[in-house]
């Protein structure tokens, strides 16, 4: 354990309190300072190297509700998507809501859901835009992507926020290379982390789907092990935090999107997120508050300072 390591109770206050990651009045809504950025940016230098060779694309913080909703998303995750809602209304329905706004009322109701909607994991908007290019290549495609996510799922535990970012890796092709390649990633991650002074537990897990059919699309994702999460200590010793987690979709996605290879079989996917924020914080929680007391091991590692 590292002298400057702190404790779970005290990493959100130490953090708030040096500037270095400051809650706004949203919860899980925050102010990041050059600090946390740099860590935040190491980090995904680190990963971006790691993924060396695979192509790289970049997308919108808000994406096509078309495109989500061909995935199946409003399906399974409802509860967590944030709607971009703008006002569309003529000057009769601007000075109603001027009124409304001008006496502290709900102004709102002029807001109509837009064709947008805040993209909740990165690699989401990348399946339609390769669907747009056709058949896959023999070797498929493999993509690293990064942005701002979005989740409905306020908190207080600053590793649960509701704007975050995420970078990925996601390799589009043959089953076998795509669960070869999700596996490959489970054990690169794991040496990621080690690599960074992280000591992660590997556990197979679900997602928090919702609704009536929950319990059984968790336990079949379990049974079939679709998903494994990369768990650190970060605000609690007891629930540790997913930072990495990796995903084998079979042809949920591509099926969605009629992405094939070029030889007519049905291609899968599979993607690998890394929680920027969340493993900067687990840097933070085992590492200390202040960057210069971080071991040179993992300050050369990062390149930061
Ligand atoms: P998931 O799609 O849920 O597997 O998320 C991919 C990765 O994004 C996770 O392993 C986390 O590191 C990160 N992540 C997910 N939800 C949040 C959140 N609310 N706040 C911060 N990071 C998150
Ligand atoms: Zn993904």
């Amino acid at each position: 354990l590292s002298p400057t390591a702190l404790p779970a109770s005290e990493l959100a206050p130490a953090l708030a309190r040096a500037g270095v990651l400051v809650p706004t009045c949203a919860p899980g809504v925050y102010v990041q300072d050059a600090r946390f950025e740099a860590v935040v940016q190491a980090v995904a230098r680190a990963v971006r190297a790691k993924a060396a060779g695979a192509e790289r694309l970049r997308f919108a913080p808000v994406m096509p509700r078309a495109d989500l909703r061909q995935l199946g998303y409003f399906r399974s995750f409802p509860h967590l998507l944030g709607s971009v809602h703008c006002f569309c209304g003529d000057e009769v329905e601007h000075r109603a809501l001027l009124r409304a706004h001008n006496g502290g009322a709900d102004w709102s109701g002029a807001d109509r859901a837009s064709d947008l909607v805040l993209t909740p994991a990165a690699c989401y908007p990348l399946y339609a835009a390769l669907a747009g290019r056709g058949a896959a290549p023999p070797n498929g495609w493999t993509v690293e992507v990064q942005g701002a996510c979005f989740r409905r799922e306020p908190s207080d535990d600053p590793a649960r926020m509701q704007s975050f970012s995420m970078q990925e890796v996601v390799h589009v092709g043959a089953p076998l290379s795509v669960l070869t390649f999700r596996d490959d990633w489970v054990v690169r991650a794991e040496n990621f982390l080690i690599g960074l002074g992280l000591s992660p537990r590997v556990e197979i897990a679900s997602d928090p789907f919702f609704g009536r059919a929950a319990a059984v699309l968790k336990r079949a994702q379990r049974t079939q092990a679709l998903k494994y999460e990369l768990k650190l200590p970060v605000s609690s010793d007891e629930h540790w935090t997913a930072c990495v987690s990796a995903n084998l979709h079979l042809d949920g996605f591509t099926n969605a999107v009629g992405l094939e290879m070029a030889d007519g079989e049905i291609a899968h996917s599979a993607c690998v997120g890394f929680g920027l924020e969340r493993v900067a914080l687990a840097l933070f929680r085992t590492f200390g508050v202040e960057l210069d007391r971080w071991p040179e091991p993992v300050r050369t590692r990062l390149a930061v300072m």
